[in-house]
């Protein structure tokens, strides 16, 4: 809307040729905005890649940006909690839109702690005692095709009314996102049908929440109050990981791999680095599926 005025103001030509700047959190965003807005929207990022969406301070390079920016994409990652205000009072004229309308934040699994969760469980009452947050909602909201759909269009929705004259390339490319997606699942469950039901998967940092909801699959967190755990906690998921046949350990470039090496050793799994912040969407989508099959 306000790029509308702006581009009126300074004549037609530019209001044809003018592309929408929008500024997203984190890394998927990107992805799915490009997939949408294709050439007609110039992307700015603030989570870099391998920085964590939990704790990251923009750059100096990244504020100029959100200077000339019309629009923030939000997610509700934590990093927009204590930064989004700072930033919008940087340019009062961005708008906000939210990327995650309509999605049902699911709580975070047990033994996931940390600043994400703020909960208790038997192994960090000591840590912890000044808290004072309900369960926390998981914010890893890009980990399923059902809510990526979602985003989708939300996406398609804001742009078609930022950008009307565009509203047709908009569509076409939902149309082909939304199956690329589709084919997405379809790929997950054809490679998740060769195992049990609720099988086992381990991770440092709990990212795939809704991943495992979606597949009927059980994610276990080794990470304790966003931290590697101690000692007695790492013999607890070794025996937990044998017990529980856990099929593979996934480590993230964003979050310490060393325990995590260590467990998978000990159990005889794989260890598989992968980010759920991965540009490639889709195929790191397939890949988690993939690796949890075997
Ligand atoms: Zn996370």
């Amino acid at each position: 809307m306000k790029k509308l005025i702006l581009s009126l103001a300074l004549g037609a030509t530019s209001f044809l040729y003018a592309n929408i700047n929008a500024v997203v959190s984190i890394l998927p965003q990107q992805t799915f905005l490009e997939k949408i807005g294709g050439d007609k929207v110039n992307i700015t990022l603030m989570v870099q890649p391998g920085d964590s969406p939990h704790m990251y301070e923009p750059k100096p390079s990244q504020m100029k940006d959100i200077s000339k920016a019309d629009i923030y994409f939000s997610l509700g990652v934590e990093f927009e909690d204590v930064w989004l205000e700072k930033l919008t009072n940087q340019n009062k004229s961005m708008i906000v839109r939210s990327m995650s309308d309509n999605i049902t934040r699911i709580a975070m699994v047990k033994h996931s702690h940390g600043e994400e969760e703020n909960g208790h469980d038997e192994h960090d009452h000591d840590e912890h005692q000044d808290n004072t947050h309900d369960v926390k909602k998981d914010s890893h909201i890009w980990t399923t095709p059902a809510n990526v759909k979602i985003m989708a269009q939300n996406i398609y929705n804001i742009l078609s009314l930022m950008d009307r004259e565009n509203e047709a390339y908009y569509k076409k490319n939902l149309t082909a996102f939304l199956k690329e997606i589709h084919n997405t699942d379809k790929t997950i469950k054809e490679l998740l049908s060769k195992i049990p039901t609720h099988s086992k998967f381990m991770v440092f940092h709990p990212a795939w929440g809704y991943f495992a909801k979606e597949y009927h699959l059980e994610q276990i967190a080794i990470e304790s109050g966003g931290k590697n755990p101690k000692p007695k906690q790492i013999a607890h998921l070794i025996e937990e990981a044998k017990e529980e046949k856990v099929r593979a350990v996934f480590t993230a470039p964003e979050f310490s791999t060393k325990v995590a090496e260590q467990i998978a050793k000990e159990v005889g799994i794989p260890v598989v680095k992968m980010s759920s912040l991965d540009p490639k969407w889709s195929e790191s989508m397939i890949k988690l599926a993939k690796n949890i099959a075997q």
